[in-house]
């Protein structure tokens, strides 16, 4: 006795990697056979909704690949809170179409005005137009290098490194590099030159990117990479995190703190708010 037709159906369907067919197709059939349609146009919406369904997947796994830090995107970053920032910019970027031309982007300014923001909702977009994307603060980056380096297994990193479409390193500036990590991070720059886009955020402006990076003569070769093809955008402001704390502080007691106790409840290093 041969199996059921569904049973054998179903096997295929997953054997052709069509999970949508498989669980729509007998919705599908009846809301069509209510609606008069023929066969053609029954097969062509379960088609469709596959396709549809297989994109929205395949966004879904590269911004798992891409492990961002969190997920963000332009929707909700408010332009007028930091006017050095180009708009016009940021939205061009947004299109991705600097990924196509391998070209990076720089973005500098004062901890808590938007960078890692920005730079993630780049990211974001870049998964959404079809572009693989990884993500890593400059740290993580240089950790996962020397770790493997130790490994042995550097040489598969930096190839995935490479062929990645865009490389977001953020918060480079923070903490001082060894000089093999300086070197690690340089030839990461030197091997996507001209093959990848990169995304670099810092809190440092180019003239003391020496003091992460070790040697001038390292720092002039990398700056020389990657700002052969740059956008660079300018956050030049107060802190979001700040202006928003004092809001909420404000708007939670209205004879407000002063605020010089507010400022030094800042974290130096990260602009994080400490908790009183
Ligand atoms: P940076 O990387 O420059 O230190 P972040 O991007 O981490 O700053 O911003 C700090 C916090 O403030 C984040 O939660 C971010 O989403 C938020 N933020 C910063 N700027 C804006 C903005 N212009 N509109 C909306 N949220 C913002
Ligand atoms: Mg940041």
């Amino acid at each position: 006795m041969s199996a059921p037709p569904e049973i054998l159906l179903a096997h295929h369907l997953k054997q052709l990697k069509l999970p949508t067919i498989l669980r729509e197709y007998d919705k599908v059939a009846a809301l069509c056979a209510a609606e008069g349609l023929d066969h053609v146009r029954y097969l062509m919406r379960l088609v469709e909704m596959e396709l549809i369904d297989r994109e929205r997947r395949m966004v879904e796994r590269r911004i798992r690949d891409a492990h961002f830090s969190a997920v963000k995107s332009l929707d909700t970053f408010d332009f007028t809170a930091i006017p050095s920032v180009n708009k016009m910019m940021v939205l061009e970027l947004a299109r991705c179409e600097f990924v196509t031309r391998r070209e990076n982007v720089i973005a500098l300014g004062n901890s808590g005005t938007g960078k890692t923001h920005t730079a993630l909702a780049l990211g974001l977009a870049a998964c959404q137009r079809g572009c693989s994307v990884s993500f890593y603060t400059a740290a993580g980056l240089v950790h996962a290098l020397m770790e493997a380096k130790d490994e042995r297994r550097l040489l598969k990193l930096q190839a995935q490194l490479q062929n990645v479409k865009l490389l977001i390193i953020d918060e480079l500036g923070y903490v001082p590099l060894s000089r093999t990590g300086a070197e690690l991070l340089f030839d990461v720059f030197s091997q996507r030159h001209e093959r990848g886009s990169t995304i670099v955020t810092s809190n440092l402006p180019f003239d003391e990117w020496t003091s992460v990076l070790g040697s001038e003569r390292l720092t002039g070769a990398l700056l020389d990479r990657l700002t052969h093809h740059v956008n660079i955008l300018e956050f030049n402001g107060d802190s979001y995190r700040l202006k928003h704390s004092k809001a909420r502080r404000h708007a939670a007691a209205p004879k407000a703190e002063p605020e010089a106790a507010i400022e030094t409840a800042i974290d130096p290093e990260t602009g994080e708010i400490l908790e009183p």
